[in-house]
């Protein structure tokens, strides 16, 4: 039988296994860089297909490796993230969450069950390809400093460096069944920005003795809107928001101070260096002019995320000839971020979505809400076109 054939009767073949996977990450959720459980159920399954490369890195995360014939010839990466959000879940489902307040709303319990899918088809078809797959399975995507970061600190791309990393996210806006791919720029770089705007409080009748924070606050925050309008390349998406302002005086009451929050992203991390640099001058200078004083405080978040233009295009091939090119779709940008973006600074990277919408059955939510949930039939899919996909970049 021709590899392609064998991989998707295995698909077909382990996909109510893959949902179990699915129900049981699901219903045992657990927060990022606390995936005690969550690591150790995945290096279980591993074990079970009989998969024994496996070290564990970043605390509570693993790579595992499946050789094929001439296991040096070419190492392709694949990765899944598998912790899960400060959510209720709000499902009536026999697989709801166990552990109240924490929910797989992102997917992960997906990502990470159908890489175990994949890991076990490859594993099985292994005397049928050359080079080598490794299976990354990490902590930490929705935190920073992001869990990508730490197995990359921990060697998640060496010993060899693989040739490629591809990584799958479910998609509620695609129907079950429809692959969606990005060539190049796909994911923004985020970062917080904390302004500490400082006056001196006083009483609202008399502003002459005191200096306002929350005026000097109002005229940052317009003036701020001009880094993105007046100093960004109209070519180039790039936001600022700044969702949080608290100010504690009354109406007749100044207050001593005032703290602003938002969030930066970009699609080009020289612009990104460029517009943090202003923003920090800006927010300074301008409460400096107005007599007060501004601190300004940056978390760097996640890079922009580039998606490789020759693996994607590649990758997406792969997909056309696995589920037809009706089911294969080009995607938008978004504003998102990823910490995949991590490994696509370091090695060729492609982060494709997966189809999980089903209005008939009504799973439309979006991610990151307590009903967020899937069609599980994206996971007859999911296994076999990534193995299928790993085994055509062997080849390459
Ligand atoms: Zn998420
Ligand atoms: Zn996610």
């Amino acid at each position: 039988m021709k590899i392609l054939e064998e991989i998707k009767l295995l698909s077909q073949r382990y996909s109510q296994e893959v949902v179990g996977f699915r129900r049981h990450i699901h219903a045992h959720p657990e927060l990022s860089y606390q995936e005690f459980n969550t690591v150790q159920y995945v290096e279980q399954q591993l074990r079970s297909f009989g998969i024994t490369a496996i070290q564990s890195l970043a605390t509570t995360g693993l790579v595992a490796e499946v050789q094929g014939k001439n296991p040096g010839k070419k190492t392709i990466a694949l990765r899944a993230d598998m912790d899960a959000l400060p959510i209720l879940e709000a499902n009536n489902v026999p697989y709801k969450s166990t552990n109240a307040g924490v929910m797989h709303a992102c997917g992960h319990d997906v990502h990470t069950s159908s890489l175990l899918g994949t890991a076990k088809i490859l594993n099985e078809v292994s005397a049928k390809f050359e080079g080598t797959i490794r299976f990354l399975f990490q902590p930490g995507e929705e935190k920073n400093p992001g869990g990508a970061s730490y197995m990359i600190r921990d060697g998640a791309l060496k010993n060899p460096t693989p040739a490629g990393i591809i990584g799958q996210h479910v998609f509620p806006f695609l129907p079950v069944g429809k692959i969606g791919f990005r060539e190049g720029m796909y994911m923004a770089s985020a970062d917080e920005i904390y302004l500490k705007v400082i006056g001196r409080g006083g009483h609202g009748a008399t502003p002459e003795l005191a200096i306002d924070p929350i005026v000097i606050a109002s005229h940052i925050i317009i003036a701020m809107q001009q880094v993105i309008s007046r100093n960004a390349s109209p070519k180039q998406p790039t936001v600022l928001t700044f969702g949080n302002i608290i100010g504690k005086g009354a109406t007749n009451i100044i207050p001593d101070e005032v703290n602003i929050a938002g969030t930066f992203r970009a699609m080009n991390e020289v612009w990104r260096e460029q517009a943090l640099q202003k923003i920090e001058k800006l927010a300074v200078g301008l409460a400096e002019s107005m007599g007060g004083k501004c601190e300004v405080e940056i978390s760097r978040g996640y890079p922009y995320l580039e998606n490789n233009p020759e693996l994607t295009r590649r990758i997406k091939q792969a997909a056309v000839e696995y589920v037809g090119k009706d089911n294969v779709v080009d995607i938008d940008i978004t504003l998102g971020a990823e910490d995949f973006a991590y490994y696509s600074q370091v090695v060729p990277a492609s982060f494709y979505r997966l189809g999980t919408r089903n209005e008939a059955k009504g799973l439309t939510s979006y991610v990151h809400t307590p009903t967020f949930d899937i069609d599980e039939d994206a996971l007859a899919i999911g296994p076999g076109l990534m193995a299928w996909m790993a085994v055509k970049e062997l080849e390459v």
